[in-house]
Formats: C-alpha cells, sequence, structure tokens
C-alpha cells in the first residue's frame, strides 16, 4: 500500500471523507444522508449532465431549448413589480441580435451590476419570450474590462445536488477527492483483458474524463451518456449489481428447505381440472417440480402474460407441500385478488379434501383468532391470503412453500418476510427455509430480466390456453364518447358484460373515486336499462368485493372503476373495456387493464379514450396497443419508450437508481456482464465483494438476508 505524507499507510479506497480539507463532522453527515462517506464515494457522484462554457455562441445563432454560452454589452435595464419583483437585462452583440436575461429574484446590488454598455458573459437554457428570446436567471459573470476573460477549457459538469451542499462547494469536494485518485493498480478492479477486448478506457481515465471532461470531448456523447468513458463506467455498476444478486442468490442456496416429492396429489388436481394444462403450463410446472424435490429452497420467478394460468400451476406446486404434509401459503397485493384466488383454490381443492384458510386485514377478532389456530397447528394445509400473513402473531405450523403473487407489487423484504415464517425462522445459513415461487403478470424483456432477476430462476408461461379470441382494440377521440353508450347497449343485450375504466393524472384516490362517481351517475342515466354498478379504491372492502362478486356473477351489466381492478380480476364474460384518458396510462398498465376482457370465448374489444392533443409519446403507445397484444413485445416496446426505471418500479431489488448505468441503453454490455460476473465469482470472489461494496454499498447488505 503506498505511503501518504499525511500518516501512516492507509487504503485509498477506505479512506472516510473527512481527510478532505473543509469535511467536518457537520459536512460529512450531510453528505453521508446520501451514502458518501468514503472518498472514494466522491469519485462515484457523477455528473448527470454538462454545460459548455468553452465557446461563445453568437446571440442570433441561439435556438430555443439549446444551452448555451452568450457574451453580450447592457443595452437596457428596466425593474418591474406588477405580480412580483422582476428584473429585464437586455444585452447585445453589436447589433446582431438581443437577448432577455430575466430575474425574479435578486439583490439590489445586482441591479447596480448591470450599468449600460457593461460586458456580461452568461449561460442558460433560452426560450421564446414576449421580445424575442430569453434567459430566465442565466448563470452570469459582468467581466471586468481589465481582468482576464479566458474561456473555459473543459465541460462544466452539473452533480445531483445535495442537500444542504451547494453545487460551488461540491464541485470543489468532488475536486479534492479526484486530487487523490490513486494509481490504476490500486483503482483497477476489473480484468485487463476484458476493458482491451471492449475497448474502453481504464477506470482511472474514465473517472477523469467523466468529471473533468477536456474542451474537445464528445459532448454529445457524454449528454447521451454513450461516451466510451461512461460506458465502462456503466459495465462496472452493472457488474456490481450483478455480483450483488448473485451472492444474495448463493447466500441463499447455503439454506436447507425440506424436498417434496410426492406427485398423487397434483395428479389428482390436474385430472379434475375442467381444462387441461398448456404445454407452457405443463413445463413450467415440471420445472417447480424438479425444483421442490431438491433438499435446497427454489427461488423461481414464473412470469406470464395476464390470462396465461398461473394460478393453477401455483395450486399444483401447492399439492407437492400438502401431501409432504407441510403447508403452502399464497400472498396477492389486493384483497380482491386475493379474493379471487380463494375462491379458485377452495373450487379446486376441497373436492380433493384440502382445507384452505383465508387470512387477510379484515378478518379480525374470533374469526381470526381460528384462523390463526388452525394455521399453528397445521390444519390449515393451504393458506391464502394478502399482507397479513406476514404479521407477525402469524405462526405456521410448518411452510414449505410461500407463493407471491404480482410480485413486482412486493418489495424484497416483504418477499422475504413470508420466507422468514418458515420453521427455521429463516436465519442463518443452513437454516431451513420454505421455498419460494413468485408470480409476475409484468413480463421483463430477457435482458433486463437478467439483470433485474439474478437471484431469481425464471420460467416462461408464454401461451394462452385455447378458445380465446384476440381483444380487439380501438383508439377514439374522447369527443366520440356518445357512440360508445350505443356500444355498451348492444353488447349488454346480448348479455355480455362491460368495464368503464376511469383514469385521471391525480394520484388521489379521493378525486379518483369522484371522477368514477361522476361517470357512474351519467352512464346510469343515460342507459336506464342496465344493472350499472362501480368500484373504487375509496369504498370499503366489502363494498369493493360485493360490486365485484356481482359483477363475476353476471349480476351487474357495466361496472364502472378505477384502476383497482388492475391486477388479476377475471371475469370470462366480460368482452367490452373502455379505458377514458388512455393516454396517461403507461403501456405496462394500459396492458394489465385490457388482459381484463378477451378472457372467453366472445370476440372482445378495447375502446383506448384520449383527450386531444396527443404527444407524440402518447400516440406511440397507443398505437404499440392497437398493434400488439403480447405482453413481451409490449414490454419491449415499454422499455424503448420509457426506460427501465419505472418499468420496474421503484422497488425493485435496488435495479432503479443506477448512477451511471441505464438498462435500455447499455442492454448490449449484460451479456459480458453476465459472463465476467460468473467468472469472477468463481475465481475471485473477494474482488467481488470489493466491486459490490464500492458500487451498491449499504444495498448489499441483504447478502446477508
Ligand atoms: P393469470 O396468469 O393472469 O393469473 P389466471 O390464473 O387467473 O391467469 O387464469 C385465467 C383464467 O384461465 C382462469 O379462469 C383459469 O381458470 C383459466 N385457465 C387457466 N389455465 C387454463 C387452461 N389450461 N385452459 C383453459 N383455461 C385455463
Ligand atoms: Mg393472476
Amino acid at each position: 500500500m503506498p505511503k501518504r505524507k499525511d500518516g501512516p499507510a492507509v487504503d485509498p479506497l477506505q479512506q472516510a471523507l473527512t481527510v478532505l480539507p473543509g469535511v467536518g463532522p457537520k459536512l460529512a453527515e450531510k453528505l453521508a444522508v446520501r451514502g458518501l462517506v468514503h472518498v472514494q464515494d466522491l469519485w462515484f457522484h457523477l455528473p448527470r449532465q454538462y454545460e459548455d462554457r468553452t465557446a461563445l455562441t453568437p446571440i442570433r445563432s441561439l435556438l430555443p431549448g439549446v444551452p448555451a454560452q452568450v457574451e453580450g454589452r447592457v443595452e437596457a435595464v428596466e425593474r418591474g413589480f406588477r405580480y412580483r419583483p422582476m428584473l429585464r437585462v437586455a444585452i447585445g452583440d453589436e447589433g446582431h441580435g438581443t437577448l432577455v436575461l430575466r430575474f425574479f429574484h435578486f439583490r439590489a446590488a445586482q441591479v447596480a451590476q448591470f450599468q449600460p454598455g457593461a460586458r456580461v458573459r452568461c449561460f442558460g437554457t433560452p426560450r421564446p419570450g414576449q421580445h424575442g428570446l430569453e434567459i430566465v436567471h442565466p448563470s452570469y459573470r459582468v467581466l471586468d474590462p481589465r481582468a482576464d476573460d479566458a474561456l473555459a477549457d473543459r465541460l462544466d459538469p452539473v452533480y445531483p445536488a445535495i442537500e444542504g451542499v451547494g453545487p460551488a462547494s461540491l464541485r470543489r469536494l468532488i475536486g479534492l477527492a479526484l486530487d487523490r485518485l490513486p494509481d490504476e493498480g490500486v483503482l483497477e478492479l476489473l480484468p485487463a483483458g476484458l476493458l482491451e477486448h471492449l475497448h474502453l478506457p481504464s477506470l482511472r481515465n474514465a473517472l477523469l474524463t467523466v468529471h473533468r471532461s477536456p474542451a474537445d470531448a464528445d459532448l454529445q456523447a457524454l449528454s447521451a451518456g454513450t461516451h466510451p468513458a461512461q460506458r465502462r463506467l456503466a459495465i462496472e455498476e452493472l457488474l456490481a449489481h450483478h455480483l450483488s444478486l448473485r451472492r444474495q442468490r448463493l447466500a441463499q442456496q447455503a439454506h436447507a428447505a425440506p424436498p417434496l416429492r410426492e406427485r398423487a396429489l397434483s395428479r389428482r388436481l390436474q385430472a379434475a381440472l375442467p381444462f387441461e394444462l398448456t404445454a407452457a403450463q405443463r413445463r413450467v410446472f415440471e420445472q417447480i417440480r424438479l425444483d421442490l424435490a431438491l433438499p435446497r429452497p427454489m427461488l423461481r420467478l414464473v412470469q406470464g402474460d395476464v390470462g396465461s394460468g398461473k394460478t393453477v400451476v401455483a395450486a399444483l406446486a401447492a399439492m407437492l407441500a400438502v401431501e409432504g404434509g407441510k403447508q403452502a401459503a399464497l400472498m396477492a397485493p389486493t384483497e380482491l385478488l386475493a379474493e379471487q384466488h380463494l375462491a379458485n383454490l377452495r373450487g379446486w381443492l376441497e373436492p380433493l379434501g384440502i382445507r384452505v384458510a383465508w387470512l387477510a386485514g379484515k378478518v379480525t377478532g374470533r374469526a381470526r383468532g381460528r384462523v390463526l389456530e388452525e394455521v399453528a397447528s397445521g390444519e390449515a394445509q393451504v393458506v391464502v391470503g394478502t399482507h397479513a400473513l406476514m404479521q407477525e402473531g402469524v405462526v405456521f405450523h410448518d411452510l414449505a412453500l410461500a407463493i407471491v403473487d404480482e410480485q413486482h407489487r412486493f418489495g424484497v423484504h416483504q418477499r422475504l418476510a413470508l420466507r422468514d415464517k418458515g420453521a427455521g425462522g429463516g436465519v442463518g445459513p443452513g437454516a431451513i427455509v420454505p421455498h419460494q415461487l413468485v408470480m409476475t403478470a409484468t413480463p421483463i424483456p430477457r435482458t433486463l430480466a437478467m439483470a433485474a432477476y439474478a437471484d431469481l430462476d425464471v420460467s416462461a408461461i408464454d401461451e394462452l390456453p385455447p378458445g380465446r379470441t384476440p381483444v380487439q382494440t380501438i383508439v377514439l377521440s374522447a369527443e366520440r364518447r356518445p357512440e360508445l353508450i350505443e356500444r355498451i347497449r348492444a353488447a349488454c343485450a346480448e348479455g355480455r358484460q362491460a368495464y368503464w375504466v376511469c383514469t385521471l393524472i391525480d394520484d388521489s384516490d379521493e378525486v379518483v373515486a369522484q371522477a368514477a362517481q361522476t361517470t357512474f351517475e351519467g352512464l346510469s342515466s343515460q342507459l336506464p336499462e342496465l344493472r350499472v354498478d362501480l368500484v373504487h379504491g375509496r369504498m370499503k372492502a366489502a363494498g369493493k368485493q360485493a360490486a365485484m362478486r356481482a359483477f363475476k356473477a353476471g349480476e351487474t351489466d357495466l361496472l364502472v372503476a378505477t384502476t383497482v381492478i388492475e391486477v388479476g380480476v377475471d371475469v370470462p364474460n366480460a368482452s367490452l373495456m373502455i379505458i377514458e384518458n388512455a393516454e396517461r396510462l403507461g403501456l405496462a398498465q394500459l396492458h394489465q387493464l385490457r388482459g381484463r376482457v378477451g378472457r372467453g370465448s366472445a370476440a372482445s374489444n378495447c375502446v383506448l379514450l384520449y383527450q386531444s392533443p396527443l404527444s407524440a409519446l402518447a400516440r406511440q403507445r397507443l398505437e404499440t396497443m392497437r398493434q400488439t397484444q403480447d405482453g413481451f413485445v409490449i414490454a419491449e416496446k415499454d422499455l424503448e419508450l420509457r426506460g427501465p426505471g419505472e418499468l420496474l418500479g421503484t422497488r425493485q431489488t435496488g435495479i432503479a437508481g443506477f448512477r451511471v448505468a441505464d438498462l435500455a441503453r447499455d442492454a448490449d454490455l449484460l451479456p459480458s456482464v453476465h459472463e465476467i460476473g460468473e467468472r469472477l465469482l468463481a475465481e475471485s470472489p473477494d474482488l467481488a465483494g470489493r466491486l459490490v461494496e464500492r458500487w451498491v454499498g449499504s444495498a448489499a447488505r441483504y447478502a446477508a438476508a
């Protein structure tokens, strides 16, 4: 280790930030809030964009929306106080053009600086104003006529803000940290051969390039995040995340789980089903069966498009646990969905003499006491419920299989909490834990699944049961809403049912519920001959379920609903869905909603109503919906249009919130990441640990879970 003149041998990668001049306990605390604890953390606090102050743009060449640096002399100054204080400064460059600088907050001293004729250099993004282009709150400097006014020789990095630390101090700190960048030998963790192979620079070079980009650096590439220096950082970050998930996985496999081998009961269930399993269902069940037969915990994700029939596969898996004299639990994110699972499972399993218990938040008092007893004694062989299953006080007799439906709605923590309901309590290597099966209807592109779920085995049910007619999707402007009334009338006259889905941009349940109420009243009076009902998130659970149950039983013709019906609800007789304000929803959500129709044999329609004018992006989304019904194609498109953060949701295993990597943009790096990751784990686990520590830091503590 290199000696430093200010102390004994220190590992430069482990130096605390407080070694930097000016970093006392107070500042250190503010930085720690953002996970910046070591000097190296500042090296990896990367710019989110760049400003080019290395050149001047003539005022007449400015373009709206394009950031630029300009220089000019003050031509006029105007202070106004109409609604709030305002300062307008017009600057011009020798009669070639005028630009207005506009300020809403300013001090008197600032006003005094803008003497007519003074030379001002400023940077900002021009926008069209009342009198030509203007820049609101530019960063600026009044040039001293005698002083040097050389242009910057580097691009200015703009860093993600840190509360309580101004941008200038942050830059200074990062500068100080960079001065302490050690030699490549110390810094570099990736194998040299790999970097050469991918034509990527060393870490040291990459860091210096992104923080101190020379004037001639490719600004466009840097802004787009495609510069080789950024790709170099991205591959390391992706690798660190991959390793973190894989280590989690290995830790998981160090646990033991009860092998489940008997299969008479699952055969009996298959024989009793009113339908044949599809080939995809059979294949996935077979994979699960092989996993469960082993004495280590299964951790498998089943992806299957809406309606592909995941529930029955879960029920078959549960039979393997029950037959071994153990228990299975099925947890769903909403009460509505859990209730539907309960009904399905009771329908399938009770004829086989299997006891299915129900546990949700609303099961209280004596009833709850009875259920808890049944669960604890093992009398309940299968337990279906909501989050309530994970609560304290719920003790299983012998939980061997934990099934989580719609897993994207749950966080890693919650998944683990259910696992910890196993007999061994789930701690420490060698502890006995239940097998885990997680299911999702949110298809994830292959590349992404590899990065997002390196800790899970993934199976896909990529086939729909036979006899479904594709849903025809129609995109209509909201002005044509009256025509829809007739369409609903016609469909219901044929004994079909319809959904009318109200969505609003407003996140508040209250506002959305109000809109649904208004729509419900309007439709009820326009369609007096129909039985119209309403379900929304603000209703009591009992009311929601009563409405859903009535719709399922065919006692309601038209159900006005908010997106509470999104997940998993199954009513095969519903063949028409109208979605209001469809332009405001993401592709994944539209796909989930549309999946509520087309579940029976009747030809189904989905009408996407939009408010004009449509943005280009919204138009593309609706067009995608019109063209395809394949969840995987839609997911790929979603990834392209929105990026992976939104696709996966922020609750994923830390997959959102990369510092440099972008799964959509850097997807081509993933195969290398995968390959190098496996090699590192096998050959240099220590190096792997250091990579995880560097990039994932505290999040990696899951590894011990
Ligand atoms: P999802 O994968 O969206 O959770 P479900 O498990 O709710 O789908 O299944 C959708 C519907 O399809 C249910 O009514 C279910 O009983 C039915 N189903 C499942 N598998 C088959 C099959 N192989 N053939 C016919 N219908 C099936
Ligand atoms: Mg489902």
